[in-house]
């Protein structure tokens, strides 16, 4: 057994649960506490067999809870040394479950292969993964500005792909915000746009990809059925049976097969 759910993703919080038969990981802890728990006991994931969190990068959309996730299930909090430096003020006393791990460098948690590798954000040591287990996949790829060759060769024959589709352009250009945080979410270190998500997809979609779950979406620059409908209309263009779900802000997916 290997599945994930994405519990929520938006630009208000980003939390999601991967899990073998014995091992469940929290990937980022963007959401409330209460949040996770009614998530876990609706898709009826014991907390047991939560055995870390892993924090990508410091946003607060990544790390609201994280602390009393770990305090509260005395399990490790895995981060970078840079990234807790810049949000340990939102931690609170972690100390006892405080894990570093550094970016480029593989662990194993339980049962399941974590490789955290570099991603281009406004944050201080921000990264995407890849998941292993059983000889099956996942990639996680979120808050990103562009994606590199490392981003398409670390994805190479993944099997369920978590992927950001944060805005459609001209609503972001168009829209409310101040020129300066349109700029920014353009820019190399902000977010992958609905048009960026159909790129990378291209460089990564091979016949074992079964699963591609759209997250990130913002709510202000995006429609889950514009999203939706741009990744829609390259897979039927290239006839790809792809599974495509579509992650939201406040209710989780349900649990995909990887
Ligand atoms: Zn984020
Ligand atoms: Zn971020």
């Amino acid at each position: 057994m290997f599945q994930t759910s994405v519990l929520a993703s938006g630009s208000k919080g980003n939390c999601i649960l991967v899990r073998s038969q014995e091992t469940g990981i929290i990937i980022d802890a963007g959401i409330s506490l209460k949040r996770i728990w009614t998530a876990l006991d609706d898709l009826k994931i014991p907390r047991s067999i939560i055995k870390a969190v892993i924090i990508s990068h410091e946003h607060y959309d990544h790390t609201r809870s994280a602390g009393a996730l770990a305090r509260s299930l005395k399990i490790p909090l895995m981060i970078t040394a840079d990234t807790y430096d810049y949000c340990s003020h939102r931690l609170g006393k972690v100390h006892d479950w405080l894990h570093y791990f550094e970016i480029g460098r593989e662990f194993m948690i339980g049962d399941i292969l974590i490789h955290p590798f570099r991603s281009s954000h406004d944050a201080a040591d921000s990264c995407n993964f890849r998941l292993e287990h059983d000889h099956r996949s996942l990639g996680i790829v979120m808050d990103l500005g562009y994606y590199t060759k490392l981003t398409v060769s670390t994805l190479q024959s993944i099997n369920t792909l978590i992927l950001e589709s944060n805005h459609d352009i001209q609503m972001l250009m168009d829209g409310p915000y101040e020129p300066n945080l349109k700029q920014r979410i353009k820019s190399e270190h902000g977010h992958l746009s609905n048009e960026q998500a159909v790129g990378l997809l291209t460089q990564v979609i091979h016949p074992g990809l079964k699963n591609l779950v759209l997250a990130h979406l913002s709510e202000i620059n995006n429609h889950p059925e514009l999203a939706h409908k741009v990744m829609n209309d390259y897979l039927q263009s290239i006839r790809s049976d792809i599974c495509l779900i579509m992650a939201d802000q406040y209710n989780h997916t349900r649990l995909v097969d990887i």
